[in-house]
């Protein structure tokens, strides 16, 4: 099988999100992509991100609908911050031997040098750099053919924003699907400056 990886904080999950994965698993031929929301954010510690469990079921809130996705814990469930080299590692012991794709948009992937053990994630997954609007989508050039850039409908979205709007009381429908924006304020999430 060929499965896409999509890795995130999703906090909350957005269309963007849904966008670059969908797309993805049309141009690659991908069986199904599996959305991997992170446990404690490494690269995000200077802020408080809500609960794992409100991120992951936010993400299967999103995703329910498409028989193309699906939502691993493997990160929620591992203690210590998330790398995506375990991730991958963890992904085959679940899923199998399998093609694995890890999905990610041109500022992550500006990051990649920051990544730990790049060389083993790149042994294990193809990569597909994904257009993002405000970032520009470059191959960092670590090693040839294992990476590919992908251009897709541009979304100006992201989950910083969306917190922004419902802590000012701003509208956030058709940027988050509606069982995720009926989902967030039920729970009050991003109500207050954390
Ligand atoms: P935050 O603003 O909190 O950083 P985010 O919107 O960047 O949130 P993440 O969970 O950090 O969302 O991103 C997960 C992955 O999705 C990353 O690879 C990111 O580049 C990609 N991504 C997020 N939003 C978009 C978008 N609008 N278009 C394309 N890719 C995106
Ligand atoms: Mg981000």
């Amino acid at each position: 099988m060929r499965i896409g990886v999509m890795g995130g904080t999703f906090d909350p999950i957005h269309l963007g999100h849904l966008v670059a994965a969908s797309e993805v698993a049309h141009r690659f031929e991908l069986d199904e992509v599996v959305f991997v929301p992170t446990g404690q954010p490494w690269q995000k510690s200077h802020r408080s991100v809500a609960p794992a469990e409100d991120r992951y079921l936010m993400t299967v809130i999103a995703t329910a609908a498409d028989p193309r996705f699906r939502v691993s814990r493997v990160d929620v469930d591992r203690p210590g911050p998330t790398y995506t080299v375990d991730t991958l590692r963890d992904l085959r012991a679940e899923l199998g031997d399998h093609d694995y794709y890890f999905i990610t948009g041109a500022d992550a992937l500006a990051d990649i040098l920051s990544w730990r053990d790049t060389d083993e994630v790149l042994r294990g997954a193809h990569l597909i750099g994904v257009t993002r609007p405000g970032h520009a989508l470059v191959d960092p050039g670590l090693v040839p053919g294992r990476i590919s850039l992908l251009e897709i409908p541009a979304l100006s979205i992201s989950s910083s924003d969306v917190r922004a709007r419902v802590e000012r009381g701003a509208p956030v429908s058709y940027l988050v699907s509606p069982g995720v924006e009926s989902y967030l304020l039920k729970r009050e999430l991003y109500r207050e400056s954390t």
